[in-house]
């Protein structure tokens, strides 16, 4: 077999253990030598964020986290780390947390320890993303790329079972993504495979028992590596079609990704026969997407977009700005026809099969 590939692997210290947290970020703050503290956690994550800097002196609290990042809530928070000559930035939460934080580095280049609480990801690409008149833009700049990210399972434990499931497949779909993005390589491939697996053997365990540390733990980790695969791969197909869904009709992060994954999974997989056999394996099932409706049944996964406000007057205008944004190596062609029949199948929770 010959290999052929450029792959850029980002720079990133990952420190992991449950209940450590305090701990590990007290031994960071001291490694990077950092005086003046801010620490960004929303309303509801704050008391988590009070837990984790327990042993460190923090110069400043920053709670006005908004979903999606509007430019107003970014300049806010770079003026607070302007006027407190702050040094380090630490951001306690989910993706939407971990997105302030970025678009204080993006101007600012202070460095991030980044302390997640959901499986989304984010403190694992050099990913931003900012909302200006209602339009999400995103880019990719290495300043945002957390220096550091503590992750530690007992900060997750109060994530709901619902909202866990969804941020998992959000997970999960970093790794079937990577498969066949623009940039799907070897080593991303191996990550993405190793994340399926966790992330497919964690999430039934915080179904069964949402302080199952085990579960928590595999969960975390395998959405570590899908967010590694993810940000080396860059955005495939189902990215994009997400990225529309959240941007353009306000539909929630996680449940759109957790709801579209088998309809992209179905409609590529017949093209990508690798990618195929790669998560069919991982997934330890005959094919790909019999693994994931598998899992997806045994953890309650959201089934429909209409459960999350999508209609079906909203799919010409879905598909026209989908269709441009399509990467030019999907494995599939993808047409204004195949694309509307996807996002009906999705948005009816109709079987995925019929697309394949
Ligand atoms: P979120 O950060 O908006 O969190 C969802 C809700 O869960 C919030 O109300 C939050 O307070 C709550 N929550 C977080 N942790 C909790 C915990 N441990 N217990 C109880 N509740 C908790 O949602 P998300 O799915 O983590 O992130 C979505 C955002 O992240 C989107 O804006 C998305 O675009 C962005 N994102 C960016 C990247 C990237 O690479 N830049 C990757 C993935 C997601």
């Amino acid at each position: 077999m010959s290999l052929q590939f450029d792959h850029e692997t980002l720079g990133q210290r990952v420190l992991f253990g449950s209940g450590e947290a305090a701990q590990n970020l007290a031994a960071e703050i001291s490694r990077l030598d950092a005086k003046n503290v801010m620490v960004v956690a929303g309303d509801f994550e704050l008391p988590m964020a009070r837990q984790v800097a327990a042993d460190i002196d923090v110069k400043v609290w920053h709670s006005n986290v908004v979903m999606h990042v509007p430019i107003e809530t970014a300049e806010e928070a770079r003026s607070v780390a302007k006027e407190n000559d702050i040094d380090v930035v630490v951001c306690v939460g989910g993706g939407s947390t971990t997105g302030l934080a970025k678009a204080i580095a993006m101007t600012t280049a202070l460095p991030i320890i980044a302390v997640p609480t959901t499986y989304a990801g984010s403190e694992a690409t050099n990913v931003w993303g900012l909302t200006e008149a209602a339009r999400k833009t995103t880019g990719v700049d290495n300043k945002v790329l957390p220096v550091t990210v503590i992750y530690d399972s007992a900060l997750t434990m109060s994530l709901p079972v619902e909202m866990s499931v969804a941020s998992g497949l959000n997970g999960l779909a970093h790794c079937i993504d990577s498969l066949w993005g623009p940039k799907a390589d070897p080593i991303n491939a191996a990550m993405a495979a190793e994340g399926i697996r966790a992330l497919s053997a964690g999430l039934p365990k915080i179904v069964a028992d949402a302080q199952d540390v085990d579960g928590r733990d595999e969960a975390l980790y395998g959405a570590y590596l899908a967010a590694v695969s993810f940000a080396s791969a860059g955005s495939g197909l189902h990215h994009k079609i997400c990225h529309v869904l959240g941007g353009t009709f306000n539909l929630p992060h996680a449940q759109t990704h957790a709801t579209v994954l088998p309809y992209v999974l179905a409609f590529n997989a017949p093209y990508a026969p690798q990618a195929e056999q790669r998560a069919a394996a991982a997934f330890g099932s005959a094919t790909a997407l019999e693994g994931l409706q598998q899992l997806r049944a045994q953890v309650g996964a959201p089934q429909r977009l209409s459960d999350y406000g999508f209609t079906a007057a909203g799919i010409p205008e879905a598909v026209e700005i989908i269709l441009e944004k399509v990467p030019a190596n999907n494995p599939r062609t993808v047409t204004e026809e195949n694309l509307t029949a996807l996002l009906t199948t999705a948005l009816n929770g109709d079987d995925p099969a019929t697309l394949n």
